[in-house]
This record gives structure tokens, sequence and C-alpha cells, in this order.
């Protein structure tokens, strides 16, 4: 029996959901192109798409909507956002964006020019695309035991030391504008980054004068794995913990739809006082004035009271546990999933899960599809669809390092009872993996965000 934590809350207010038949939820799949993203929600019976954005808030943060100050310049709100992201990030210049992605829209077009190179462990998709946009070339450094599934490792989202002095000196430091560091690393599996390495990769990128920026959306969660992981840090604080890491940080950018358990948001936040300059011109004719920022006074407000909440260590103790409640039930059942798991989500290794499938064929697509057919089940491909891609040198299509279903876990949402039944259904469908089924691209094949757009269709 795998071990798990109670709640450390009691719920108090519910949404009812509801599962629909077997031939709806098969035409359903028909008509949204067999892409996840395209399913209405309430054709959904547990929604594991993402963690972002999807978790529930507190009354604490729900008292706080009330006090929103709709005020369209300096509402009081700004005055809480601001206060807590400093004290967190230490950080001299806070920017508000409505949610990860304009920050990452925001740095990049200020700083990546044609061929740069921006290196970190592993790009979420969002920045590899945003880097991309603005012409800039984005490298993935992340240490080899990273790249293994099954290899038990405590810091898998690790930078590779060595990489990334060659990197610097292959491209030379003029070409790298910024130095990004995933905390913790989304598309390596939620895996945690460790205090030392932070500080490791801190030395070699100042060493060349290049700036080091958090991709700061699960501090929270990579605090909480260095104080259970990380010798020499079990008796620290998490707060302890969050404020050295930021204290190697010379930026950072931020999602608050995951570590800020808002329902929308996001920051960057620097030292330098040019770019912070040029970044806020753009912030005002992209996201809005420079204390709001494309969000809400109310947005604001629960934003800095969920940045203080996620740091309560019953919380993130229930949080981790939770997650490896998850893994540890497919586990046992014999289910290949990324090991350990991570802070947010339970990846499975879809090309170990079907064998017959080639990455060509999006073996994680096809499982998508298949776990909501069978259970009503919303999962998300981390693997070929998302990140595939034709090398503009060559032209040839360089495949992900793995190809993964990721089964990310809203915050404070489901309950162990419901993923015991997400971990049943998953059974099933292992031990019915012979008959699945390898897929094509028919539309939207070319796009740097296609898993968003494209539609699928099974090969013959
Ligand atoms: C979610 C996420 C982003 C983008 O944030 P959005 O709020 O979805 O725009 C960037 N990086 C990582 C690691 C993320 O998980």
């Amino acid at each position: 029996m795998p071990n798990y934590l109670p709640e450390p809350f009691r719920i108090k207010v519910v949404e009812p959901i509801h599962m629909i038949t077997l031939e709806e939820r098969r035409r359903i799949l028909e008509k949204a192109g067999y892409n996840v993203f395209n399913i209405p929600s309430d054709k959904i019976y547990i929604d594991l798409l993402t963690d972002s954005g999807t978790g529930a808030m507190s009354d604490r943060q729900w008292a706080g909507l009330n006090l929103g100050d709709e005020s369209y310049a300096h509402c009081r709100n700004w005055f809480h956002f601001e206060k807590a992201i400093r004290e967190l990030t230490g950080l001299k210049y806070i920017i508000p964006t409505h949610q990860g992605r304009a920050a990452e829209n925001l740095l990049f077009s200020t700083v990546a020019k044609d061929g740069m190179i921006i290196p970190n462990n592993n790009h979420f998709d969002t920045t590899r695309a945003n880097i991309i946009a603005n012409g800039g070339v984005p490298l993935d450094l992340v240490i080899d035991e990273g790249k293994d599934p099954s290899l038990e490792y405590p810091f898998k989202g690790n930078v590779n030391i060595t990489k990334l002095e060659n990197v610097i000196k292959e491209y030379g430091k003029e070409n790298i504008p910024v130095m990004m560091l995933t905390i913790t690393n989304n598309s390596g599996g939620g895996q945690p980054v460790s205090i030392k390495n932070i500080k490791d990769v801190k030395e070699v990128v100042s060493r060349y004068g290049i700036p080091l920026f958090f991709d700061a959306c699960r501090f929270a969660e990579n605090a909480y794995f260095i104080k259970i992981r990380e010798e020499g840090h079990g008796n620290t604080s998490v707060k302890e913990i969050v404020k050295e890491m930021f204290s190697y940080a010379d930026g950072c950018t931020m999602s608050a739809k995951k570590d800020g358990l808002a329902n929308i948001g996001g920051f960057i936040a620097l030292n330098n006082d040019s770019l912070a300059e040029r970044i806020k011109e753009r912030l005002i004719l992209i996201e809005g004035f420079l204390t709001y920022g494309g969000m809400a006074g109310r947005d604001l407000e629960a934003v800095a009271r969920g940045l203080e909440e996620v740091m309560d260590e019953d919380y993130l103790a229930y949080r981790i546990s939770q997650v490896k409640f998850l893994g540890d039930l497919l586990e046992e059942a014999g289910v290949p999933i990324l090991k350990p798991t991570g802070g947010h989500a339970v990846y499975i290794d879809a090309r170990k899960f079907m064998e017959h499938i080639p990455q060509s064929q999006f073996p994680g697509q096809s499982l998508v599809v298949s776990i909501y057919l069978q259970a009503g089940i919303r999962t998300v491909e981390i693997g070929s669809l998302m990140f595939a891609h034709k090398d503009p040198r060559s032209g040839e299509i360089v495949y992900p390092d793995l190809d993964l279903v990721r089964l990310a876990l809203p915050r404070r949402v489901y309950t162990s009872a419901h993923l015991r039944y997400v971990a049943d259904s998953i059974i099933k469908s292992y031990n019915n993996r012979k008959n699945l089924r390898g897929m094509k691209i028919v539309e939207h094949g070319e796009s740097n965000l296609r898993h968003f757009i494209a539609r699928l269709y099974f090969v013959d």
C-alpha cells in the first residue's frame, strides 16, 4: 500500500463532475481531431491536462478577491503583489504580466537577437517557442541522468556544467544574452534542481557576465525537494531555501498559475536597470500599465496571497506525497513511469508503455487518446507531438529524448479516491496496450506550438 498524507485542508465549496457514456466520448474525440485540447471541459470526468491555473484557491484568497481595488494605476493590491514578490525573490524590479508566457515574450523580445543562444536545463514549450519566434536558438543542457526515465536520481533537473562551459566557449558569451534555469524542470518530468547545481550554474555564467534567470513557476515545490533530498538542508525552512535559491538569480519569469496558487497571473522580475526600462516600455505596449500588466486588481491580490500560502510546509508535504501516491499505484502495477515522481505530475514513459509504436507515430498521443476514451480522463502528451521539429540546418526531424504522457495534478483539487480511479483506469489501458495504434497529424503540423491545435488520426 503506497503511503499518503491526508489533505491539510477541508472542503468548503464543491463542483460536481460527471461521466458521459463511452459512445459520447468516442464521438467527441472524433470531433476534437483526437486532440484533447479541443474537448469541452464538461465532457471530461477528471482533468489532468495541466496544473496551470487549475488549482483551488483558499478561503483567504477568495476573501482577497473581494478586496480587489480596480483602479487603473497603483491600486492597493499592486503594492501587496510587489511586496510578496520582492520578499520572495529579493529582485529589484517586479513587472506584472497576465501569465508566464507574456513574461517570456517580454524577456526574449528584448534580449534575443537573430541566432543568439539561450541555454536551459530543458526549455518549456512556451519558452522555446518565444525564443524561436524572436530569432533565438533554445538549447537544452540537462544532465544525462535527467534523460533516463527509469533512473532514480534526486535532482534530475540539474544542468550539465561541463556542457554549459563548452556551449559558452563555442558560441561566445556575447551570443548568450541570458541563461535560463527551469525550476522544477517541467519538460524533464517536474524534476528539481539542487542548490549546489544552481550555485555551480551561477558561478559559471557569472564568470562570463551572463545573467541567470529562473523560470520559477514551481519554485516552492523545488525548494521542498531540496529540503527533503539535498544533504544539509533537512532542517532549513522552505522559506530560507527559497531565499537562498533566489539569491543566485539575476531575474526570473514566472507563471503564477502554478506555485502562485492562482487561476491567472505572472510576472518577470530582475535587477538590471536598463533591461527593466526596456521591458517596462514593452509591457505597456502589449500587456498594460506597470502596476497591473494584464491582471485585474483582484488577481494581483490572489497571487500575493497564494505566493505566501504555497510555502506552507504541510501543504508542500501533502502536495509532493500526493504525486508520489499516484506514481506508486501505477508503478506497483508495472506501468513504466518517470522516476522518481516529480513535483506536479506523474509522467508515463509512453515509448516503453507501447514499444510497438515508433516515435514518428506519436505513442504518447495514442495513449492520451486511449485514456480519455476508456476513462474520461484528460492528460497531455509531452513528447514528439509537442517537441519533434525540423532542424533548420540539416532539414532532418529531431525527436525529443523522451515521449511522455503527463498526469498533472491541479493543486488542492482531487482527493486520493480520484487518484485511485485514475490509476485503475490507466492500469486497464496498460493491460490492453497491444491494441493501441499509432497516430499521424492531418492538420497544423508545421506550427511551433502545434500540439495545441493539431488534428490527428490513427495510422492505417
Ligand atoms: C506554465 C509554464 C510556463 C508558461 O506559463 P503560462 O502561464 O502558461 O503562460 C513557462 N514555463 C514553465 C516551466 C511552465 O510550467
